[in-house]
């Protein structure tokens, strides 16, 4: 099935006070318009799209997000829009093919419209020659006589909200627009379809799919784009813990430092309580699961591996998933040897890996008063906290 869609952007946006087209103001990523063919241009179900623009500006650039696959967009048209809206979309059925099956036409002042809903209106479209996405009414709504009064309560359940896309089979469409063309005035083609003796199916429209018409919509439109796909801005904290045997005939390392003792730390990998718990701080502030999913302790590669390299590893998921490191807090149990000679050289390290300066990075020392296993020299453990910020 051919899909093809009409996007109109001929309007002049007078309801807001701005010289230029409302469809050609900038909401962040793009104009409204370009965030409108973008949604249209990256459905699958798309063929082909014919975008009407005012005369005086009938060259349309994609946005810069959308130029990077122009390989596997479908073709974008513009044609030259007309007197009234019904004008502009007559003309951009001129420059529909003849193979479409099926012709979207939605407003370039709706630039959320989601694939949900264009599924749902092609698929409505192709079963019963016209659709249009709509919403029920959530308001009574009244009929005011011309004293002021109300004159009627409309059934609430009657009355459905219009929006666009609406979807005709070509040949609905084609009649819809003759009688159009004849002489009849119409808001909208499925009034015309109507008006031709079609019935109009109505499909569930979308909160969020939203026509951008006064000023609070297009502040509220550019915090969407400002905040969507984005990591939050604020800073998301992570904590990690770890703990591993203490054993003779072993290096005791900690925060990448080999310190001198008679004990050191059971593991797969030099079992360096500082980076691991690091590591784990930093991948769950970020959302990025945890040590032993990235570095499994059955995975060879891992066996002997430097925890400072695993740690630089997981600094760079961070960074890929556009985030950096505020800072990490550490503290180190241990009940003998003393670390705090070591402490600068492990927060050099430990900065290192994580490529911020050392500033960013704290290690405290503890003992566990002789309590319990760490108390009795037969473990090491470590806590961590981590904060991490998005980059943009
Ligand atoms: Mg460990």
């Amino acid at each position: 099935m051919r899909v093809s869609v009409i996007i109109a952007a001929a309007g002049a946006g007078r309801r807001l006070r701005s010289a230029t087209p409302k469809q050609m103001l900038d909401i962040g990523g793009g104009t409204i318009l370009q965030h409108s063919v973008k949604a249209f241009a990256a459905h699958p179900r798309i063929s082909d799209i014919i975008v009407v623009m005012p005369p005086e500006r009938t060259a349309f650039s994609p946005s810069p997000a959308m130029t990077g696959d122009l390989r596997t967009l479908p073709p974008i048209r513009t044609v030259a829009g007309g007197e009234r809206r019904q004008d502009s979309v007559a003309n951009g059925f001129d420059a529909v093919g003849p193979s479409a099956d099926v012709v979207l036409i939605h407003d370039a002042a709706r630039p959320f419209v989601t694939p949900d809903l264009i599924d749902r209106t092609i698929d409505a479209a192709a079963t019963y020659g016209a659709a249009i996405a709509a919403l029920q009414s959530r308001d009574t709504v009244k009929r005011v006589g011309p004293g002021g009064a109300i004159s009627a309560t409309m059934p609430r359940e009657e009355i459905y909200l219009a929006q666009t896309p609406q979807g005709f089979r070509r040949e609905v469409l084609a009649k819809a627009i003759a009688i159009g063309r004849s002489g009849v005035e119409a808001t909208d083609e499925a009034m015309l379809a109507e008006r031709a003796g079609f019935s109009v199916h109505v499909v569930d429209g979308d909160p969020g799919n939203v026509k951008i018409t006064t000023e609070e919509d297009l502040d509220a439109a550019r915090m969407r784009t400002a905040t969507r796909g984005k990591p939050a801005r604020t800073g998301r904290a992570g904590t990690g813990y770890d703990l591993h045997r203490l054993v003779e005939g072993r290096p005791l390392v900690i925060g990448g430092v080999t310190i001198q003792s008679d004990r050191g730390a059971l593991g797969h990998s030099d079992a360096d309580v500082v980076c691991h718990a690091a590591t784990d701080a930093i991948l769950g502030a970020a959302g990025l699961g945890d040590i032993g999913r990235h570095f499994p302790d059955t995975d060879a590669r891992w066996k002997g591996a430097s925890s400072l390299d695993l740690l630089a590893r997981a600094a760079v998921m961070l960074a890929d998933a556009g985030y950096e490191v505020g800072n990490v807090d550490v503290t180190v149990i241990l009940e003998a040897p003393k670390i705090k000679d070591a402490i600068d050289d492990m927060r050099t390290r430990v900065a290192k890996a994580l490529d911020v300066d050392p500033s960013r990075v704290s290690i405290k020392g503890k003992t566990n008063e002789g309590v319990d296993a760490i108390g009795r020299r037969e473990a090491i453990a470590a806590h961590a906290i981590a904060l991490v910020r998005s980059r943009s």
